[in-house]
């Protein structure tokens, strides 16, 4: 196992040279265009599963983007650990505010700044690179098995079946994933709950066409002010939800367990200036930690209608459309959510205006228990590389695919991310400092020795 760690230092600036061609590859999923750059990606993952030392490597095509599968079995006795990540890639847009261009990765500061850079490509990567190093120094202890989707940031819609589909192919012991943050490679932290996530899309016409603001503006209601005015009214001054039946099954955590929480350090002047704002803002009674980690929320994540263009154009416009997100804590079903907003927003439309409500993807809050060997591995493997036990943490994020896999698969997924809060996922100038890629590949191989001895030894 110590010759991992010279493995990466000798062949340090190939694997950076290898990721940023995956990086190049602009396979944003949520654009129909990216379609050809997603079989692209998908492909260059094959082929580096395939160099890094699986047997087996293939691409299995969905309805949607490819999925990539690839494996190496040394004993069928040994356990499995099963690798998931995604190849896609948030839009760039706004893309004037990137320093350097989003596709053609650059190293600044110790960073790689590009799309994907983090979220999940150079986190994924860093699997490859552990394998490939396990693979070449002989210490691979156990078998692996990779599977990389391509839907990840488009709400993962075919990777449920595809597992339905080859659970036989997909059996493991333990699912390892690195999509998510850690404190800092000083504090590291290992995710031990996700949000869930609810998706809308709605729309509010008024008039059948777009009128002269002039002519008919004062006589007939607008919809994008009507819009607007409902939006507002689905939070109250205290920052809560006001959508009835919201918070029914939201579990209400202990005042021991809060302040295990708050025990995680946390810095707000540090985490507000990373984030450029004078202030915070969030449901109150609830501290900045608890308001990401175990309190649900409702956000607006783009509004539009009429005229957007360059100068001006007087129109009362027809329609109005907003794509609104919640983010769910566990026991909240997302299903239902989506139904008691659909519920809410169809009633709170006045006369003048017709509602349209589409819930387009969503998925459930995910707590892995500390007390397993997948737990108990990450957490060894971290301490073993950087010197200080990790703190578990709940994210605010959601990776709906993860309660899915216990799900259909019946195993545990370990969320053991590498990205940093300040790494602008989803932003522009997305990066991820080159010190956590490296120190990642080195952790990696540690997790997979600690599994493989604590399933021998149990
Ligand atoms: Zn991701």
């Amino acid at each position: 196992m110590e010759q991992i760690k010279d493995y990466v230092a000798e062949h340090k600036d190939r694997f950076l040279q290898e990721l940023f061609g995956l990086i190049r590859i602009p396979s944003v999923s949520s654009v129909a265009d990216h379609r050809e750059d997603m079989v692209r990606a998908a492909e260059y993952w094959r082929k580096t599963l395939r160099e890094a030392g699986c047997t087996r490597s293939e691409i299995f095509p969905t309805e949607g983007n490819p999925i990539v599968y690839g494996e190496k079995i040394i004993d069928p006795a040994l356990p499995t650990v099963l690798v998931y990540g995604h190849y896609d890639v948030m839009p760039v847009d706004p893309v004037d505010l990137w320093e350097s261009s989003p596709f053609k990765p650059e190293v600044r500061d110790g960073k790689i700044y590009a799309r994907g850079a983090d979220d999940d490509k150079g986190q994924s990567f860093m699997h490859a690179k552990a394998f490939e190093a396990m693979v070449r120094t002989n210490s691979l202890p156990c078998n692996v098995k990779f599977m990389i989707e391509g839907e990840e940031e488009i709400g993962s819609a075919h990777i449920g079946p595809f597992c339905e589909e080859y659970k036989e192919m997909l059996k493991s012991d333990i699912i390892l994933v690195s999509d998510t943050s850690m404190i800092g490679l000083k504090t590291p932290s290992i995710t031990v709950g996700l949000r869930g996530l609810a998706y809308m899309q709605v729309e509010v016409t008024g008039p059948e066409f777009d009128l002269h603001s002039g002519i008919f503006g004062g006589a007939v209601a607008n919809p994008i002010n009507i819009l607007a005015r409902m939006i507002a009214a689905m939070t109250d001054d205290s920052g809560r939800i006001t959508i009835p039946g919201f918070y029914d099954e939201v579990v209400v955590i202990s005042d021991q367990e809060r302040m295990e929480m708050a025990k995680a350090p946390f810095d707000e002047e540090s985490y507000k200036r990373n984030i450029g704002v004078d202030a915070l803002y969030g449901e109150s009674g609830y501290t900045t930690k608890e308001r990401t980690g175990i309190r649900p929320t409702l956000d607006v994540n783009g509004m539009w209608g009429g005229y957007t263009s360059e100068g001006t154009k007087t129109v009362l416009p027809s329609k109005a459309y907003a794509k609104i997100s919640m983010r769910l804590v566990p026991n909240q079903n997302h299903k239902k959510i989506s139904e008691l907003f659909e519920r809410y927003f169809t009633s709170m439309a006045p006369e003048y205006v017709k509602v349209k409500v589409e819930a387009l993807h969503g998925g459930e809050a995910y707590v892995s228990p500390m007390d397993t060997f997948g737990y108990q591995a990450a957490s060894k493997a971290m301490e073993k590389v950087l010197e200080t036990r990790p703190i578990p943490v709940r994210s605010g994020g959601s990776i709906p695919i993860i309660p899915q896999f216990e799900e259909i698969l019946g195993v545990k997924s370990i969320l053991m991310g590498f990205g940093l809060e300040s790494d602008a996922i989803h932003s522009p100038n997305e990066n991820y400092p080159l010190e956590n890629f490296y120190k990642g590949i080195e952790t990696i191989p540690w997790f997979y020795q600690y599994f493989t001895e604590m399933y021998r030894n149990r």
